[in-house]
């Protein structure tokens, strides 16, 4: 029997559909085109009532302006920095996200790579590997005690505050830097606020970043940024590549003022097998070596919250399509 909608997810989503069809099945057809690039889109999303999109390519204006019928773009995630949400609501489609589907890993995640890095845990890992060093504390050093250090948090919204209660309960001394939120935030949460960028970076032995993608934060850490931290310090990006100049955090390394640093998001993801980034990562004879850890974008991830997306962006399609009131529109 024919089902009166069509829903399309365009990437990183491959049969089986399970969770999808469990939520839309009774009423759309869905289907999975696993590309790569938008480009390969053309000719397959223009009669979708709903889109679903990751995060493998930008959805931009081109695709946006072919849709015939679409009533919503839903993107099964946090970061809605991939499509042009001023082009769909120039065309009247809202673009939904689900916010909360990973808090709780993404800050474990911040957390823990933080942790393991400040404790030395980390490079000490590193060159043991390599044979380098005696089996004793005397290459890591200094290690100072963490309880009381500043642990800094640019952007204190959902991840940001459950990576706040993760540090308190470590010891560290909580600060946060966030423009939009409420007087309060601090005192509810318990930690402190400061209301310049500059000073929470010159004051934290720890910084880590969980804001989103905007033109204001794009490039927000670059080398000034980071000279403003204090030597030996830390710094934790698991909120986009486009937020910090990595080449800057690999310089810094290199330099021996940023002590270490924990990437989980670069500008290009996958990045270029002879990106700068790679390549400082990779090679034991670069100073950055064993004072980076990186990550595939893979902070968000546990199998629970994988079906939790997946689920919850079916049932925003499934509002959509049933003239329910939407839960989360982003644009
Ligand atoms: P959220 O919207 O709940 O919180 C973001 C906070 O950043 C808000 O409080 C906002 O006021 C603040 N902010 C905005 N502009 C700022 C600026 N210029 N300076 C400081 N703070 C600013 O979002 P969230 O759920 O906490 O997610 C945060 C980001 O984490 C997402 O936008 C996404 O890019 C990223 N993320 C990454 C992964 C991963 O796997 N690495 C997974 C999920 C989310």
């Amino acid at each position: 029997m024919t089902k009166p909608y069509r829903v399309v997810i365009t990437d990183l989503i491959v049969e089986p559909l399970t969770f999808e069809r469990k939520v839309l099945g009774e009423i759309a057809e869905v289907v999975a085109l696993d590309v790569l690039s938008e480009a390969e889109l053309v000719g397959r999303i223009e009669e979708a009532d709903a889109i679903m999109v990751y995060h493998y390519f930008r959805f931009t204006k081109a695709s946006i302006d072919r849709l015939q019928r679409c009533k919503v773009i839903v993107r099964p995630g946090v970061g809605y920095d991939g499509i042009d949400i001023g082009a769909a609501r120039a065309r009247g489609i809202p673009v939904c996200n689900v916010p909360d589907y990973g808090t709780e890993e993404v800050a474990d995640s911040a957390v823990a790579m933080a942790v393991s890095l400040a404790r030395g845990s980390h490079f000490l890992n590193s060159r043991l590997k390599r044979g380098i060093g005696a089996w004793n504390v005397d290459q890591a050093l200094p290690v100072p005690r963490l309880r009381g250090r500043r642990f800094g948090i640019i952007g204190c919204g959902r991840i940001g505050t459950a990576a706040a209660l993760r540090a308190k309960a470590f010891g560290f001394d909580v600060a946060f830097y966030d423009p939009y939120l409420k007087d309060g935030v601090d005192k509810a949460l318990g930690i402190a606020r400061e209301m310049s960028l500059a000073r929470l970076l010159a004051t934290s032995h720890i910084v880590s970043l969980h804001c989103p993608l905007t033109q204001e934060t794009r490039n927000l850490i670059g080398e000034r940024e980071i000279a403003g931290m204090p030597k030996g310090s830390f710094l934790i990006n698991t909120s986009r590549g486009g937020v910090v100049d990595t080449l800057a955090v690999i310089d810094a390394l290199a330099k021996g003022h940023l002590a270490g640093a924990a990437i989980d998001v670069l500008e290009k993801e996958p990045p270029e097998v002879d990106s700068p980034v790679l390549a400082a990562w990779r090679n034991p004879d670069h100073p950055a070596h064993d004072r980076l850890l990186l990550n595939p974008h893979t902070a968000f991830y546990c199998d629970e919250g994988c079906e939790e997306f997946r689920t919850k962006g079916s049932l925003e399609v499934l509002r959509a399509l049933t003239g329910e009131p939407l839960r989360n529109v982003v644009n």
